[in-house]
């Protein structure tokens, strides 16, 4: 623990934490004690615990600096971390003596915990995997950095207004962050537009417009460790604070105007998930964490060394998917124009630092920039991408004469489509390894988006399967079951999850299986109390606790799930006395703002769960509700209380998924396709104790090759042609019959293009097999443990450990 507590008694710890948080309420915040609202003693508190990880903070980067070793920057325009109190406070060892002294105090620390803003400068599950590898590469003692985007908006907020989604700014800033250092002196220029001015072999990028980025930097502490991290997030301002042209020509309003839209540059995250936006202010937003991440690496590298020539030999860097793929023009550039590097060296230099994890295959998803639109917003990066490619493709034609359409395949630009530039390709290109995020990806990237890259590169692909950290979704989310795998285990599970394997001894005693019942109870009673206070819905915490919460999205399936649902409610109402298992059933997520199918589903959910909730017939055998604002706090208290995990993408979608894992580990059972992590989950948990539905992959693939044909299923199978008749035709929403109307088509007669028709019956039997386990406790709870027992693979350590060797070849600093 922090060394300066080593020599004190709990009791002179509690005292003076008390004393530091007073000091900081009256000295930081400058406030009475009589006068504080709950804000300001958050942020004392924040203040204080932030005091204890400065001096191994300060230890940890100086080890890192002066170590010669190489170093990760880890760029990625999301990083969804979370709450940090409560995990600073895990971290250090000091929950419980912080509880005390807030006791003595007045106050009660779950309550002000749960008072923190939880930053959402991310979308979902690629933003998460940011930060669980932060926390893992800081407990791991690797020396490593987060890059990222300081948005003054993060996330929206979402309200569900008459049974929709309505969205409100997140200003997550308000109150101020404790959590960060701003660093005054750390700043840089990143420009745009202008032209590219050529004198014989050299360029000059001229005539262009500048922004400021500054950087503000937050504390990652490692877990039982004195290993520290930093993240920093850099945060866009006006060069000069107001246009002296404009305003010496009197113009007041139009000077001020322009500072405010240099600074829209990291004003707001873009709220899509899975989906390019295409929007230039997005192209330059990503231009910005690029430029000013590889100015303050190239920036501390010289400060070490006073040369470049060994940058490859010390610097990795990781683009956590293609958003940030301008940084390889961007270091070619600044090696060319501005270091007087030879193009050859600088690009040999280049593949040997950069590699790229990709995370989808699906088309929507994949970054295209408008050759024109990269032309006006970064003309020189244009030009050496050209160059790039131009030297690529050279190279292909050599090897491989006989392939003529190879070349167009490859290149860069995608001439078909309105010349576009394909960054995908460049963070192919431009590196030295590629990686998919579970066995299943991988595969299938080096068999369909990337075969042609796979035959030229074959040592370029990997697989590095996700993983989430256990200190926040065990340790922090689930305390209950954290005692108990301390009593059964030892406190090391944190640390090394492989250790989980010891319960495979403990699942033979009745007692053991008791007392995970009695954990997974307690956990379902506090979110049953969340949804009577904020829903006004009661949950029976003995009902089957259902649970699919992600982003809605169509290739997720949630529609599937509601067919499910509405399906059970019909047959309730056929024999309203037969002897069902209560059930709950649990959504939560947000919904990009310009998806309509997406908000439609949203709003379809809470349409049938208002009827099904108010159908006094069905005699609360089931519920449904939608929990709103999804977030990575309402995660950390949902994800504990699920028996159940839906996990139902279309086979071939989901490129891992990482919910999956939270609640495997959890003790949910899963009921899932055989997609993304989920077979690995299902090869380490074992058959018997997961419920896999669905067609595989290749079933899919044939099924689109094939002609599928959704009506035919729609009229053949009874309950399904009710359900969907149901929604067609308003049961739900009589108030506005035709509402769902392009739902029902997008599935019978548009093609149903994710499928749901062709897996509907074998996911509704699969229910019917989870309610029959569901009748058995002990079983049900047995093999909830054995899913715990056997879920240790999917720590984010043992993901970071593969990166470190394999991929950064990085090793732990010595403190
Ligand atoms: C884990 C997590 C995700 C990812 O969920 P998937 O079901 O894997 O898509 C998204 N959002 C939050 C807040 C999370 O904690």
């Amino acid at each position: 623990m922090s060394s300066q507590f080593n020599f004190e008694t709990p009791e002179e710890r509690i005292r003076n934490l008390k004393n530091s948080i007073q000091e900081k309420l009256k000295f930081v915040i400058g406030k009475e004690p009589a006068l504080a609202t709950e804000h300001d003693w958050l942020n004392a508190i924040s203040f204080s615990v932030r005091d204890l990880m400065v001096e191994r903070w300060l230890r940890s980067t100086r080890a890192h600096f002066s170590q010669s070793g190489r170093r990760v920057s880890y760029l990625s325009m999301e990083f969804l971390i979370g709450r940090t109190l409560s995990n600073s406070l895990l971290n250090l060892g000091i929950y419980d003596d912080l509880a005390q002294a807030l006791d003595s105090m007045g106050f009660n620390l779950e309550q002000l915990i749960n008072e923190e803003d939880d930053p959402g400068l991310g979308n979902g599950g690629l933003g998460r995997l940011a930060a669980c590898f932060l926390d893992s590469l800081a407990t791991l003692g690797l020396p490593a950095r987060g890059y990222g985007i300081r948005y003054d908006y993060g996330m929206f907020k979402q309200n569900i207004v008459d049974g929709q989604q309505a969205e409100s700014p997140d200003n997550w800033l308000e109150y101020g962050n404790a959590w960060e250092f701003p660093r005054h002196n750390v700043r840089y220029k990143v420009f745009f537009g202008g032209r590219v001015q050529t004198e014989g072999k050299t360029s000059h990028w001229v005539e262009t417009e500048e922004i400021l980025a500054c950087a503000y930097d937050q504390i990652i502490p490692g877990y039982d460790t004195d290993a520290t991290n930093t993240l920093r997030l850099w945060s866009a301002r006006a060069s000069n604070e107001i246009n002296l042209g404009k305003f010496n020509q009197g113009d007041y309003f139009a000077a001020v105007e322009d500072k405010n839209n240099s600074e829209n540059v990291s004003r707001v995250l873009y709220p899509n998930d899975s989906t390019s936006s295409g929007r230039e202010l997005r192209l330059s937003q990503e231009y910005f964490l690029v430029s000013a991440t590889l100015q303050d690496i190239l920036h501390s590298h010289w400060l070490a060394y006073e040369t470049y020539d060994n940058l490859a030999e010390k610097v990795a860097i990781h683009l956590n998917d293609t958003h940030p793929v301008l940084a390889i023009p961007e270091l070619m550039r600044l090696l060319i124009d501005n270091h007087n590097f030879k193009w050859e060296d600088a690009w040999e230099m280049t593949i040997r630092i950069f590699s790229y994890t990709n995370h989808t295959l699906m088309s929507e998803a994949l970054e295209t920039w408008p050759v024109d639109m990269m032309g006006k917003i970064l003309p020189r990066h244009l030009q050496i991408i050209f160059e790039i490619n131009e030297y690529f493709l050279k190279v292909v034609k050599e090897h491989y004469p006989d392939d003529p359409g190879l070349l167009s395949r490859v290149s860069l630009i995608d001439e078909s489509n309105g010349r576009r530039i394909r960054m995908a390709w460049l963070a192919v290109i431009g590196g030295h390894k590629v990686n998919g995020v579970s066995a299943l990806h991988s595969d299938l990237m080096v068999k369909s988006l990337f075969a042609d890259f796979a035959k030229i590169f074959p040592h370029h692909f990997c697989n590095k399967t996700n993983g989430v950290t256990p200190r926040r979704w065990i340790g922090l989310a689930n305390r209950p079951l954290s005692e108990l795998l301390d009593k059964t285990i030892d406190k090391t599970w944190r640390t090394d999850l492989s250790k989980l394997s010891y319960l495979n001894e403990a699942i033979d005693f009745p007692a053991f299986i008791d007392q995970i019942k009695q954990a997974k109870l307690q956990n379902k009673k506090k979110l049953a109390e969340y949804v009577a206070e904020n829903l006004n819905v009661i949950l029976n915490p003995n009902a089957l606790f259902d649970v699919q919460i992600k982003r809605i999205h169509e290739y997720k399936r949630q529609l599937l799930n509601l067919l499910q649902v509405i399906t059970r409610y019909n047959r309730i109402l056929q024999s309203p006395d037969a002897d069902w298992v209560p059930k709950a059933v649990i959504f939560a997520g947000k919904a990009a703002s310009s998806y309509v199918n997406a908000k439609l589903i949203i709003h379809l959910i809470n349409d049938v769960a208002k009827v099904i909730n108010n159908d006094a017939r069905i005699k609360n055998k089931l519920k449904v509700v939608f929990i709103p604002n999804y977030s990575v706090s309402l995660a950390q208290m949902i994800i504990p209380a699920a028996d159940l995990s839906e996990q139902i993408s279309l086979a071939g979608t989901e490129a891992s998924g990482t919910s999956n894992m939270k609640f495997a580990m959890n003790g949910a059972l899963t009921i899932g396709t055989l997609d993304g992590a989920n077979v690995e989950m299902k090869e380490h948990v074992g058959d018997d104790n997961i419920f896999i539905f669905g067609n595989t992959t290749e079933q899919v693939e044939t099924l689109r090759a094939h002609g599928y044909d959704p009506r035919k299923i729609y009229e053949e199978d009874a309950e399904l042609n009710q359900v969907l008749n149901q929604i067609a035709t308003g049961v739900f929403n009589p108030e506005d019959p035709h509402r769902y109307g392009a739902l029902f088509d997008s599935l019978v007669n548009f093609g149903d293009y994710y499928q749901l028709l062709a897996d509907y019956r074998s996911y509704v039997d699969m229910h019917d097999e989870v309610d029959k386990l569901y009748r058995k406790p002990n079983l049900w709870a047995r093999k909830a443990a054995l899913n715990i027992a056997n879920m240790g693979y999917f720590s984010s350590d043992r993901t970071i450990q593969e990166y470190a060797e394999e991929i950064w070849e990085i090793k732990p600093t010595k403190l």
